[in-house]
């Protein structure tokens, strides 16, 4: 719980500049941090180190999923602490209302203790036509008496909605009022009523580009209302699959403080090639892409370590401001997105949830409210 960690390079997410740095935590909270050398000798060095990784949309990792088994549930967020993810949420994707009903009931738990953050509702409330690996036979339209009896649990911290479905943009406003991020995605929806939804309280996209329209310069569509609005995040899925690495840096241009990585990951994540389930459908993962069927990608296989580095290796500037990126996109943007101020940065005061990074950027050691989270398996992609 008490300890002194010193780097070549520390980013703290707090703006100070990328440099040789110490950071100290007592009781589980960062109790100091600054540059140049440690007030006494470090308990442990790395080459780099970041504040935790939040990371706000993942379904699963380490062969296990988010849902209504509870230690499979607490296998996929320990897999996922292990790659540097000291928060998550448990994202679920569509399913009926009795297992959605009942697999947020049986996350409660895990979100009051800690495990988990809280529960992402990717669905049920999404555009058939987008609706990318959810089942469309369990889609339906946003009712008030589903929503507000799952708001209620105070357990749901998001919730990805279609806005342009019949009752869409009074249900953002419900889930707005709840203390919930709601987010606009799996959506047909163009500029002007992705826009509407903004107004109305969403303040996220998921997974920009991806179950979405793109952008036409006649139709602008919500990739462009979403990057244009200051009050809203992006997610962006920097696996290297779902979204082209050009895109990524004129992404971080058009929203710079407001881009959230994530990995939408699946229980296929940190797994062999196979077959896996996605809620109730079938995936095939080959050479580390997860698919349906019919071919449509089904989340990723991705940890936050390997956004991370991605994001570095993308990045067209400097090492320092890639790092200042990549720790804004994983750590600090995602918490903001959530309202937390004692994760996602290095300040007196924070969680002490601190990843020591070897010089290619490996995980070293984790530490979550500076207790070193065991290894986990091995990081695929
Ligand atoms: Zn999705």
């Amino acid at each position: 719980m008490n300890g002194l960690v010193a780097a070549d390079l520390v980013v703290t997410g707090t703006g100070t500049p990328a440099g040789p740095g110490w950071v100290e935590f007592a009781g589980g909270r960062v109790t100091g941090t600054g540059t140049g050398n440690p007030p006494r000798e470090p308990d442990r060095l790395a080459a780099v180190v970041v504040p935790g990784f939040v990371d706000v949309h993942c379904h699963g990792g380490g062969g296990a999923s988010f849902g209504a088994a509870p230690d499979a549930s607490a296998r996929a967020a320990a897999f996922h602490a292990a790659h540097g993810s000291t928060t998550v949420l448990a994202s679920l994707v569509t399913r009926s209302p009795d297992d959605l009903a009942g697999a947020v009931r049986a996350l409660g738990p895990l979100v009051d203790d800690g495990v988990v953050a809280g529960v992402h509702l990717e669905g049920p409330w999404l555009a058939a036509s987008r609706c990318g690996a959810h089942d469309p036979g369990l889609l339906r339209d946003p009712d008030p008496a589903e929503i507000d009896p799952l708001l209620r649990t105070g357990t749901i911290a998001m919730v990805t909605l279609a806005p342009e479905l019949p009752g869409g943009l009074d249900a953002i406003s419900r889930v707005a009022a709840s203390g919930a991020v709601a987010a606009v995605g799996h959506t047909a929806a163009g500029y002007d009523l992705t826009r509407r939804a903004l107004d109305a309280g969403a303040r996220a996209g998921t997974h920009l580009f991806n179950a979405m329209g793109p952008v036409h310069h006649r139709d602008p569509g919500p990739v462009a209302a979403l990057l244009a609005d200051p009050r809203t995040v992006v997610e962006l899925i920097t696996d290297g699959v779902h979204v082209h690495p050009a895109l990524w840096d004129i992404v971080g241009r058009a929203a710079a403080d407001r881009v959230a990585a994530v990995t939408d990951a699946m229980a296929a994540a940190g797994m062999p090639d196979g077959g896996y389930r996605l809620g109730d459908l079938d995936v095939q993962v080959t050479d580390g892409v997860a698919r349906l069927p019919d071919g449509t990608i089904a989340g990723s296989t991705a940890t936050a370590d390997v956004l991370f580095r991605n994001v570095i290796a993308a990045h067209p500037g400097s090492r320092p401001e890639a790092l200042d990126r990549a720790v804004a996109w994983t750590s600090t943007t995602p918490a903001a997105l959530l309202g937390r101020e004692d994760i996602g940065r290095l300040q007196p005061g924070s969680r002490a949830d601190v990843v020591l990074l070897d010089a290619d950027l490996g995980i070293e050691t984790v530490l979550r409210a500076g207790v070193v989270v065991p290894p986990g398996g091995p990081a695929s992609g």
